[in-house]
């Protein structure tokens, strides 16, 4: 029988995971083996102590705790490694808010049946959030698909998603600390497929963000999958070349209306000219630093998907 590893992190969750749990487990169904693990991402209410009496009388309710907030993508990369080690044949990664359906857990399962390596979900319609909100997000994905080149991320994918073992693994084998899961994605390749669902309303109790923490995450996911940095100094240099170019125009026109080489201006392109030097020193400052970032971060070279090589023991005593 398939093991299905469900993993859900939870922050401050009381109000919402005994709702969540008689939800789900309606659809635990069909030929498979099944485990829903709680990651208590550092909550200050009594979450942990709900999951422990759920566990105690359904044994199929795992759960995980942290020491303190780690945030959702460590909560993530947590329950993913529990996947691993009970040995799963796929993990579903979902919130605890019923935001993400539960009723789409066949459908998953299915397209997993179908060959997927990763199967996403996204909502048809924008939830009843504000315009601003919206012109936000849309905004995202726009700008992070042009600086990434990432065009195939799906736009607009919640976290509610399917991995396969080998999804999982090659998730688990890019250790960047600041995680931006949807990059990591993109990343990792694989046969991938996006299920559509209307939007829900959380079951109960709050969103964990807010403006400034969502802002922070789309820079972190500009900046950690894309050259992000290196376009402000370039853009920078494209500008002043531009201003350079206008006021040699402007020098040349002024000194042969006045019939006279001192009427040619030297001030404004030798401060362009200064400032030109300036941003491509660095634009190359900046690549360096980008090399030097890749390195330190040891994301791999290339993920394998296929091979009739013989299998090697992971070292794990790395
Ligand atoms: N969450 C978490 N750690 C955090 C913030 C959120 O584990 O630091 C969990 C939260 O409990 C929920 C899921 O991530 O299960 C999504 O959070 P939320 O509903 O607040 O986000 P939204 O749906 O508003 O984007
Ligand atoms: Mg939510």
């Amino acid at each position: 029988m398939k093991k299905v590893f469900i993993v859900v992190p939870c922050y401050n969750e009381e109000e919402t995971i005994e709702i969540y749990y008689n939800e789900v487990i309606k659809y635990l169904t069909g030929d498979y083996d099944y485990n829903v693990c709680f990651v208590n991402d550092g909550s200050k209410d009594r979450s942990l102590e709900i999951m422990m009496s759920l566990a105690e009388k359904d044994k199929r309710i795992k759960y995980l705790s942290f020491s303190r907030n780690f945030g959702k993508e460590a909560a993530m990369y947590a329950g993913l490694e529990a996947a691993k080690k009970a040995k799963a044949d796929c993990a579903i990664i979902m919130d605890v808010d019923l935001q993400d359906p539960p009723h789409l857990i066949p459908e998953l399962l299915k397209s997993h049946e179908e060959g997927y390596n990763l199967v996403f979900t996204r909502q048809k319609n924008r939830h009843g959030g504000s315009k601003l909100s919206a012109f936000f997000s849309l905004s995202f994905y726009k700008v992070y698909a042009f600086v990434t080149k990432d065009k195939g991320m799906a736009q607009g994918a919640r976290d509610y998603c399917l991995l396969d073992k080998k999804a999982v693994n090659a998730f688990l084998s890019i250790k960047d600390h600041e995680r931006f899961t949807k990059g990591i994605y993109h990343f990792v390749g694989f046969r991938q497929k996006v299920i559509e669902f209307d939007y829900a309303k959380r079951s109960a109790g709050t969103t964990k963000w807010n403006f400034k923490k969502l802002f922070h995450y789309a820079i972190l996911g500009m900046r950690e999958f894309s050259r992000f940095y290196e376009y402000i100094p370039k853009v920078a240099a494209w500008v002043v070349f531009f201003l350079l170019c206008f006021d040699t125009g402007k020098g040349i026109y002024n000194a042969v209306q006045a019939n006279s080489y001192y009427a040619f201006d030297w001030n404004p392109i030798r401060i362009d000219g200064l400032f030109l030097i300036l941003f491509i020193v660095l634009f190359y400052l900046f690549r360096l630093l980008y090399d030097v970032r890749k390195q330190t971060q040891r994301r791999p070279i290339y993920i394998e998907e296929d091979s009739n090589l013989e299998e090697v023991e992971e070292n794990e005593a790395e």
